[in-house]
């Protein structure tokens, strides 16, 4: 059993969809196919519930031209009834999308409801599935569509909802085994899911990836592709840097790191699911089906030839340092899940954390009011905080067994200005704290640098 997921990009069009539709032919055996919204459908979505309150004419448009896109594709479905059902069904969503819209519009108050920007993402999802489902169906095979917020039960938290893994596995043993048992290819929305309450939620930007290792755990599956726009994971961003490979095997904890610390492939919490069942991923192209990708699976041994597999960086962040006032205010590490737990209720989530008897660093995601978050560290000492920063990351296996790799990484960055060096345990990767105009360029120097033989001898030395 597999589950197949499918990227904006390989969806973004008529033909890419045909193509999807070809890959899911040739793959056979019992399948289940992730459809995300296609390509900048969430983010049109978005930018309509942003305007809805001033401009709610533009926002309708929107939903307009965004129906009309997936009507467009519909048109082509050769059989008569089901073309007229589709479009039938793509109506209606955009329906229920329009009362979302006009409830946002309707709105008062600072913030725009996080349920009801839920309740409009939704549309992408499922427009998108409903269009691939029936595109597999008019090719002849016997696919069945099925409401993802029907399985994909969460905490109900509104645009970054946590999995209720046991609800979901029960979900799954109603509503997906029968389908599939019946020889039905299973088609369903990425993303999307319910709350205990039965409201819309989202998993996050990307999560569709999410929702795809989630049923692949549920359903115990052999095997998780996630489909895309680029030959796999590469050892860095190949748009920003042509000198950036493909992975051929990565383990789950350096896909994990690479996620978490910027890499744009997957989304950062995709692998948990895999890791804790043992079933492998493949990254694959769509454009390029019959290239490798990169795998992810259990770490097998064999990586230590190449000590750094990738590096990556993740701007937007902002670095808050903390020197205790006396002693007795010391903020020793223990006290540390606390202050992660009170920023995060601030919106910011912390990336790094680095404790000494002098200072304590955070680095985190700045979302939020940096001087909303500087207040709640104010308890534990003094506090600076400063934007405008990135993390830069080499992730590997290699590396981690001696002491002096770490310190050649740091030599390689050179003159570029640090913040922070961080490597909390002997598995974690090699992460720094840069400003954000030095990102690239100390991405690079990683990326370049550690895999000049030079520096290898010097590490194996
Ligand atoms: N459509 C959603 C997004 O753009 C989810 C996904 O693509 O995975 O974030
Ligand atoms: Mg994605």
């Amino acid at each position: 059993m597999k589950v197949l997921k499918f990227g904006g990009t390989s969806l973004a069009h008529a033909d890419a969809m045909h193509r999807i539709v070809g890959i899911v032919v040739r793959e056979g055996g019992t399948r289940i196919v992730v459809a995300s919204a296609l390509a900048g459908v969430t983010d049109a979505l978005l930018g309509a519930a942003a305007r809805a309150r001033e401009d709610a004419a533009s926002g309708a448009q929107t939903l307009d031209d965004l129906l009309a896109r997936h009507q467009l594709i519909a048109e082509g479905i050769r059989h008569p009834a089901l073309r007229r059902d589709t479009l039938a069904a793509l109506d209606s969503i955009a329906g229920s999308t329009r009362a979302a819209l006009d409830a946002i519009g309707a709105s008062r108050g600072t913030v725009v409801p996080p349920a009801a920007i839920d309740g409009m993402l939704a549309a992408g999802e499922l427009w998108s599935s409903r269009l691939l489902a029936a595109l597999l169906q008019d090719a002849g095979l016997a696919v069945r569509w099925i409401d993802a917020r029907d399985v994909i039960r969460t905490d109900g938290r509104h645009q970054s909802a946590a999995p209720d893994i046991e609800a979901i596995r029960r979900r799954v043993d109603r509503v997906l085994y029968p389908a599939l048992s019946s020889g039905h290819i299973v088609v369903l929305g990425g993303f999307i899911g319910s709350g205990p309450d039965g409201a819309t939620t989202t998993l996050g930007r990307g999560g569709s990836d999410y929702s795809a290792t989630l049923l692949g755990e549920s359903l115990r599956a052999d095997e998780i592709q996630i489909w895309t726009d680029v030959d796999g994971v590469f050892t860095a961003d190949p748009r920003l840097f042509p000198q950036a490979r493909t992975i051929e095997r990565l383990s789950y904890a350096e896909a994990h790191d690479l996620a978490t610390f910027g890499a744009k492939v997957l989304h950062p919490s995709t692998i948990l699911p895999a890791a804790r069942r043992n079933i492998p991923i493949r990254v694959l192209n769509s454009r390029q089906p019959a290239a490798r990708g990169t795998l992810i699976a259990p770490a097998d041994g064999s990586s230590n030839d190449s000590p750094l597999t990738a590096a990556t960086y993740r701007p937007s962040i902002a670095l808050l340092e903390i020197v205790p006032r006396t002693r007795a205010t010391l903020p020793r590490l223990p006290r540390l899940p606390r202050l992660v737990d009170e920023l995060a209720r601030r919106d910011a989530q912390v990336v790094l954390a680095e404790g000494s008897e002098e200072r304590i660093a955070v680095a985190l995601t700045s979302v939020g009011d940096l001087q909303v978050i500087s207040a709640a560290a104010r308890p534990y000492g003094d506090v600076t905080v400063r934007g405008g920063l990135a993390i830069v990351c080499a992730v590997g296996g290699g590396w981690r067994v001696e002491n002096g790799p770490a310190c050649s990484l740091r030599a390689l960055l050179d003159d570029i200005p640090v913040h922070l060096v961080s490597r909390p345990s002997l598995t974690a990767p090699f992460a720094v704290v840069v400003d954000e105009q030095d990102a690239i360029a100390a991405t690079a120097r990683l990326h370049d640098g550690w895999r000049s033989q030079h520096l290898r001898a010097a590490v194996a030395g």
